[in-house]
């Protein structure tokens, strides 16, 4: 008989030690991998690191899924699913159970499509589809899982040809909430599939397989980073809104300011018209293309670093002097690293109707991250230095802030995730998930009572409302510690 084995987080210290040579979890057999990449110590999302699960258990299949999703209801543990665990706000560990679908990282090319098991991250993605000129729409982070990207959004290089990655979906396998696998595509549970694309990360089943349209890889894309210090941050900035989101769909420029250097940063079938003081312009085939864009963009957080960030999308260029508060509030402050992030939108982001998917976000100018990076975590300084910059900008944003970077400090976080989609998200939650089994603090709520903790219900809005008795519920129904046993494994 086949087990799969629950791992106790409890043992992973040494295997994490173990695992910082220079192989990534080399020695380390099997399931342990999965302990040390969620001890503590090793996790390198911010808000991950505070949450310790009991158990991790890695699932090969649907029916390792059906399995857990069965077990947690009877023991009715805490649980999160796990991709690509980039999560910004950790919403993919919990300290009782992690499914990790890593272990479903197969990747098939068929015509025109991609079908990829949930646990595949990008790079293996773009690796399995460079021999056939092909790629899928997404983002550069080579680690980054397709599941977690695909079902929040995905923006990328890409994006303002070919739209999200969510726009890319043609198919998916889930398992619901009552043990049930469905396949969903426009034809079959359409309204699944409608809120898969853009609201799905952890609230409506677990993905299983995705099936993505792919597009050619053109041979050679042109890369790009053109530098100019911080003192001329405000003008660059300023010039960076007028043209970037009206320049040709084949130009991704984005900006990046961190309060010394201000960089115009992508990829395209061209160069940016303009010059920097400093500049790197490369032409490469395109899947180094996307190595370039991966080891020269955003850092990912280094080891002992937490980022914490808020954004927000824009309908309208700032104002001058609104750009001018926030270069010069960039320029001084707390922290080990301040950031400012201008993602392009427009193009094909915006020629998708806004109900056509759950992705509301289809009318802005751009998208504006906000980044404070600190060693440990963040302190009063460094929180109010963010939440003051987000204020300046604040007047002018459009509201809607991108699923994919979710923000725990959101007053009214539904509405600014689904925006216009949230009421018939609602109707398809309770339709495929009536008693909440898939939650976290700003999850989408249905307000009818647990069948697993037969916790109280109609918690009615605003929204966010629901979600702060949704966090404190949430805390309070955690269970004790699971320690390590087998079980039989689902056929
Ligand atoms: C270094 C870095 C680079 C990034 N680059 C980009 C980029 O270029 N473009 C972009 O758009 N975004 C980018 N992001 C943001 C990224 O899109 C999100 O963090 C995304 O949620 C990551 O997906 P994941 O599977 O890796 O994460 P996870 O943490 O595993 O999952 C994210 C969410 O989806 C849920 N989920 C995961 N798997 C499943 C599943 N199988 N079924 C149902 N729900 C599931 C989780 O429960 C969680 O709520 C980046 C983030 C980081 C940290």
């Amino acid at each position: 008989m086949a087990y799969l084995r629950y791992v106790r987080i409890a043992d992973a210290p040494a295997h994490a030690a173990r695992s910082r040579s220079s192989a990534p979890f080399a020695g380390i057999p099997g399931n342990m991998r999965h302990a040390a990449e969620f001890a503590p110590v090793e996790v390198p999302i911010a808000r991950f690191r505070v949450i310790t699960p009991e158990a991790v258990v890695p699932c090969r299949s649907a029916a390792d899924v059906v399995a857990v999703v069965g077990d947690v209801r009877r023991r009715g543990a805490a649980f999160a699913v796990r991709s690509g665990g980039h999560c910004f706000a950790g919403r993919s560990s919990a300290t009782g159970m992690v499914m990790d679908v890593g272990p479903m990282d197969e990747v098939v090319a068929g015509d025109g499509v991609v079908t990829v098991g949930a646990g595949a991250r990008l790079g293996q993605i773009y690796d399995a589809l460079e021999p056939l000129g092909r790629t899928i729409a997404g983002g550069c982070g080579p680690t980054v899982g397709i599941a977690g990207l695909t079902l929040g959004g995905g923006l990328g290089i890409f994006g303002r040809r070919h739209g999200l990655t969510c726009d890319q979906l043609v198919a998916a396998e889930v398992v619901l909430a009552d043990g049930s696998v469905v396949e969903c595509d426009a034809h079959r549970e359409p309204d699944l599939f409608w809120a898969l694309r853009g609201a799905g990360g952890g609230q409506f089943g677990v993905v299983t397989r995705l099936t993505l349209t792919t597009v050619a890889a053109p041979p050679a894309i042109t890369c790009f980073d053109l530098t100019w210090p911080h003192e001329a941050a405000a003008e660059i900035i300023e010039a960076w809104q007028e043209w970037s989101p009206d320049a040709p769909d084949e130009m991704a420029a984005s900006l990046l300011a961190d309060g010394r250097t201000v960089h115009v940063f992508g990829a395209g079938d061209g160069r940016p018209p303009v010059r920097g003081e400093t500049e790197t312009v490369v032409e490469l085939p395109y899947r180094e293309a996307k190595r370039w864009l991966a080891e020269n963009g955003p850092a990912d957080e280094a080891e002992g670093r937490f980022d914490y960030s808020k954004s927000e999308f824009f309908r309208h260029t700032l104002p001058a002097s609104a750009v001018e508060d926030l270069a010069s509030h960039l320029r001084d402050g707390p922290g080990e690293r301040r950031e400012l992030d201008f993602s392009p939108w427009a193009g094909a982001y915006n020629r998708t109707p806004t109900d056509a998917t759950a992705f509301p976000h289809r009318n802005a100018r751009f998208l504006l991250k906000q980044t404070i990076s600190t060693r440990g975590e963040a302190g009063d300084d460094e929180r109010r230095w963010l939440h003051e910059s987000w204020e300046i900008t604040r007047p002018y944003g459009a509201g809607g802030v991108y699923p994919n970077f979710p923000d725990p400090d959101l007053e009214d976080p539904l509405a600014a995730y689904h925006g216009t989609n949230l009421d018939r998200l609602e109707r398809v939650k309770a339709a495929y998930d009536p008693d909440n089994f898939f939650r976290f603090p700003q999850s989408l709520w249905t307000g009818a009572p647990s069948t697993t903790t037969g916790e109280p219900s109609a918690v009615s809005r605003p929204p966010w409302r629901r979600s702060q008795i949704m966090s404190q519920w949430i805390a309070d129904s955690f269970v004790p510690p699971v320690s390590g046993y087998e079980r039989p494994r689902a056929r």
